[in-house]
């Protein structure tokens, strides 16, 4: 691991026994450019029957994160350190074929765009059962109903003709409703969601969200949401982690979060967040300046070039010093807690409406 840089012994907790536990995780990938470090350091806990919503502008990490935990990064080009632990059992150094097992079985990713995940040459049906014949051993007689039962469950109408529809043949919504039931089919105890409704409008994307939130109840598996809007997340996460620059820079339920986000990053991308109050053509704030690039990121805090408030914290801390995220709730900011709440409550708040 030479081109990494070791994390601060100490500065992070390890062994953690939570059903998914991701430690110290570093995704760097080599490139002509330089090394790109799409994931710097991360951790984070997951618990069975809870969702975690990961937020963060496009190119912060969120899906590199979620490939490694899936073993999908091609080794060749891609270094992986860390700890990625799932039920007892640790992923990053696990065999490929392992990973083939686990993939489908126990857990399962859904896209944003259902067309990379299902194939144009196959029935939708098929594409169901193929997976739970692999992993569950069933029969192709069995399999053909699950994929029909599997239908029925994500709300698709009659499923027992449409099991025989060829992708092209669904709307875009059931396109992603018939991802999610190939997704579920074998029942995964980790369902990783990555922008899985951004594609699709205000009102399928409520029943897809609630369809994964249904589907969590019946079988208690963990979810996590990718996502760069809050505003999807808030409804069905339980704990947030926001992310900058493949680091997080704050977590804590989704209550804490709504209610007293710290970061100024987490304060911009609140404010750019659409309000059902706000009428539709009035122009949401975005965050000044644009995400850093990941092959030479700024020094100390990485979001302090964008950041409104290094004189706050005073000399040159934000750029040289990088802020640590302790466990729990809280965020990686120079910013005293006192600062965070007053800057919060008399600068941001009242711009939220
Ligand atoms: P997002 O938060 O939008 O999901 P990603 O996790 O996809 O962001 O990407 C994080 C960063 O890693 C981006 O700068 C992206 O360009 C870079 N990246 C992703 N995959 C690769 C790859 N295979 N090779 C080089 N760079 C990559
Ligand atoms: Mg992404």
């Amino acid at each position: 691991m030479t081109t990494m840089t070791k994390p601060e012994e100490g500065a992070l907790p390890t062994g953690s026994d939570a059903f998914l536990s991701v430690r110290d995780l570093y995704v760097h990938f080599s490139t002509e450019d330089g090394v790109v470090k799409a994931v710097d350091g991360l951790s984070f806990d997951l618990e069975r029957g809870q969702t975690l919503g990961i937020v963060g502008e496009s190119g912060s990490g969120k899906s590199v994160t979620n490939l490694a935990v899936l073993g999908l990064h091609n080794p060749k080009t891609t270094e992986i350190a860390g700890e990625i632990v799932l039920d007892g059992q640790e992923l990053t150094g696990a065999s490929n074929r392992t990973m083939e097992r686990l993939r489908g079985n126990k857990m399962a990713m859904i896209f944003q765009d259902p067309l990379t995940a299902l194939s144009p040459y196959y029935t939708v049906g098929r594409q169901i059962a193929e997976p739970y014949m692999k992993h569950m051993g069933a029969s192709r007689k069995e399999a053909r109903d699950r994929a029909v039962e599997m239908l029925e469950k994500v709300g698709i109408p009659q499923p027992r003709t449409r099991v025989d529809d060829y992708p092209h043949q669904f709307s875009g919504g059931m396109r992603q409703r018939a991802m999610i039931a190939m997704a579920l089919v074998c029942d995964p105890d980790l369902l990783i969601a990555d922008e899985p409704t951004t594609a699709l409008d205000v009102t399928v994307q409520a029943q897809i969200l609630d369809l994964l939130k249904d589907l969590q109840q019946e079988n208690g598996s963990a979810i996590i949401l990718i996502t760069h809007d809050l505003g999807v997340v808030s409804n069905v996460a339980d704990n947030l982690l926001v992310m900058y620059a493949g680091r997080a820079v704050e977590r804590g339920t989704v209550r804490e979060l709504i209610k007293e986000p710290q970061h100024p990053y987490a304060w911009g991308l609140l404010g750019s967040m659409p309000r059902l109050s706000s009428s539709v053509d009035e122009p949401l704030t975005p965050i000044p300046g644009s995400p850093p690039s990941l092959l030479n990121p700024p020094s100390g805090c990485a979001f302090h070039p964008r950041c409104p408030y290094p004189e706050l914290v005073g000399g040159d801390r934000c750029a040289t010093e990088p802020p640590e995220l302790p466990a729990g709730r809280g965020s990686a900011c120079h910013l005293t807690a006192e600062q965070k709440r007053s800057v919060f409550i008399e600068k941001i708040q009242p711009r939220l409406g």
